[in-house]
């Protein structure tokens, strides 16, 4: 069942991010394995924290591609362990997060107070303003230097 696990992957690669349209949930490295039994097919996805919203829908956005390419049996199993990291992110998807003007999550995955490094020029000059961004998994720095808000993509 090798092409069937391959097609499905194919259609994953095309779901974008609810939150980061130029990301695809394979960037992103939350599709953690693709199985197919018995016609199911079985994805496995994985949330840097119980909760957040954008998995939900994520998990719907799965279901949905999945049914219009003509998988009607699909379950979608959250995993908790291991627990989702940043290495888990592409290095393509890192590059597409900074080109958006967000703040690659980083590898200690808490909250910096400053250091963050600015996706617009690059200074490390910032602070945070606030532990909500644009969204709850998004956290607004500023820029000393060019004053430029930013998000930080802190969870997903
Ligand atoms: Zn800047």
């Amino acid at each position: 069942m090798v092409d069937t696990t391959q097609a499905v992957y194919e259609i994953l690669s095309r779901i974008a991010d609810p939150e980061i349209p130029v990301l695809t949930i394979l960037d992103l490295g939350i599709v953690r394995n693709v199985e197919v039994k018995d016609q199911e097919v079985i994805v496995t996805i994985t949330s840097t924290y119980t909760g957040c919203p954008a998995m939900d829908m994520i998990a719907t956005q799965i279901r949905m591609e999945l049914a219009a390419a003509g998988y009607s049996s699909v379950r979608i199993e959250q995993s908790i362990r291991p627990a989702w990291t940043t290495d888990w992110m592409s290095e393509a998807g890192k590059e597409k997060l900074k080109e958006y003007g967000i703040a690659p999550p980083d590898k200690r995955f808490t909250i910096p107070e400053d250091g963050v490094a600015c996706p617009r020029c690059g200074s490390n000059n910032t602070r945070l303003v606030s532990e909500f961004g644009s969204t709850a998994c998004k956290a607004l720095y500023q820029c000393r230097d060019c004053q430029e808000p930013f998000d930080f993509f802190k969870c997903h």
